[in-house]
């Protein structure tokens, strides 16, 4: 049996009530993505990678001999291939030495594991407002990227962290690293976007684009203030701004530490429909570790009452909180097994889900200049674990769909860091 064969058979033997889409996409996820040459030729006509917040790579850009960091699509999405793949939407993470590899030869790009073929794949579009003129110098793709296959509007207006060092920096994220290694390679990478230059670029898309039904405001926590304004007056403003001029255009999604329910309704006035307070790991004692800021400024119980509170203010449905999935498995505060991680961050899934509110999470990828950098990914099973249980306890309750991550089920997902809106159906 070859090394394909034998991970289709563990996922037959283990795992064949979720989609064999769902494990080769959480597969691909935690180990990266390497592209032969062939696979980075033609870069114009898709859609590369932007950068919209975090690496999510597996090494620095300084190390990418090929300039993957200019060259590598967004997102790819496979299909067909011996097992009649449903399409299949992932986020690209750089990783020269993963498994899954992507060749082209001139009809077709498909995609590798151990040199062995899998199914065809196809890159992004390139937008068409990505092709239009602005005021701005910089790219439509530097201040209003789309991810998730052209769904999800990505706005980290703010591009850096008042957590700041490894005192207070949350061990997995690379948001203050990524900016640094960003500018140097030579992209613009602004570290506050100006809300004119959103707005233009919103106008654009407003005019020419029908396939983006979302945006996020987003990035880095402000814990002192930002331009004279504390956190939800920053990322509040410019929701306002974005919703007095393209009122009911998109859904309205807004990620800001967890605030009580009288900051937030600021939040909802401004227009913001989906709030998005991340908690990042369950455990408390890995919480209070591995989100050293968070924890000393809000504290995790603070931040979970915050997050019931918020249910008042949006409705539970629209209250969607995300987990790092699997950090809980690496570095100093690393469970003893999976099944101890999953325990308890099914634990923290059900606490949620009990009072009508759904997590979604993140495929965590160990980006190299994070203090969990030099970690292995998270096992295989871990994830798939994690699919199956969330998946059982979001029916238990009889939850709906998380709005505002398009539709769901394996062949229509479109969410594009972890397989959870693929096996929700
Ligand atoms: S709060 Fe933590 S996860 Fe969020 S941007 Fe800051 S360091 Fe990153």
């Amino acid at each position: 049996m070859n090394l394909l064969e034998s991970l289709y058979q563990t996922w037959k033997s283990d795992y064949p009530d979720l989609p064999l889409e769902a494990y080769f996409k959480q597969d691909m996820l935690r180990l990266g993505i390497a592209f032969d040459a062939s696979a980075l030729t033609g870069s114009q006509e898709y859609k590369t990678k932007d950068y919209f917040i975090f690496s999510f790579d597996r090494i620095p850009l300084k190390d990418m001999s090929q300039q993957e960091n200019w060259r590598a699509p967004e997102e790819i999405r496979f299909s067909g291939g011996t097992w009649n793949l449903k399409p299949t939407v992932v986020s690209v993470r750089i990783n020269p030495e993963s498994p899954y590899k992507i060749i082209r030869t001139e009809n077709k790009i498909f995609i590798t594991y151990n040199g062995l073929e899998i199914s065809t794949v196809q890159y992004p579009d390139v937008p068409e407002y990505y092709k239009k003129t602005y005021r701005t110098e910089k790219k439509p793709g530097e201040i209003a990227p789309v991810i998730e296959w052209g769904y999800l509007i990505y706005l980290t207006v703010f591009r850096n962290c008042q957590y700041f060092g490894k005192d207070e920096e949350c061990v997995f994220c690379d948001i203050n690293h990524n900016w640094r290694q960003q500018k140097q390679s030579g992209r613009p990478y602004t570290g506050v976007k100006p809300v004119e230059d959103i707005l233009e670029v919103l106008q654009g898309i407003d005019r020419f684009d029908e396939i983006a039904q979302a945006y996020t405001l987003t990035g880095g926590s402000v814990v002192t203030q930002l331009f004279g304004k504390n956190e939800i007056d920053f990322y509040g403003d410019y929701a306002r701004l974005i919703n007095e001029k393209f009122p009911g255009r998109w859904i309205s999604k807004v990620v800001t530490q967890a605030y009580e329910a009288d900051d937030v309704k600021k939040l909802r006035d401004a227009g913001v429909q989906i709030y998005h307070p991340n908690y990042e790991v369950w455990d408390e004692r890995i919480f209070e570790n591995y989100c050293p800021g968070k924890a000393r400024y809000i504290g995790r119980d603070n931040w979970n009452r915050r997050i019931l509170d918020s249910a008042a203010v949006f409705g539970s449905e629209n209250v969607i909180p995300n987990f790092v999935a699997g950090v809980e498995l690496a570095g100093p505060c690393a469970m003893e097994s999976v099944d101890a991680a999953i325990t308890s961050t099914l634990e923290g899934v059900d606490y949620f889900m009990s009072h009508g509110i759904s997590p979604r999470f993140t495929t965590w990828c160990p980006e190299p200049y994070t203090t969990l950098g030099d970690q292995s990914p998270a096992p295989l099973e871990y994830y798939m674990k994690l699919l199956r249980g969330y998946r059982k306890i979001w029916k238990s309750y009889g939850l709906a769909v998380p709005p505002g991550y398009g539709p769901a089920g394996v062949g229509n997902a479109v969410f594009s860091v972890s397989a959870f809106m693929d096996v929700l159906e």
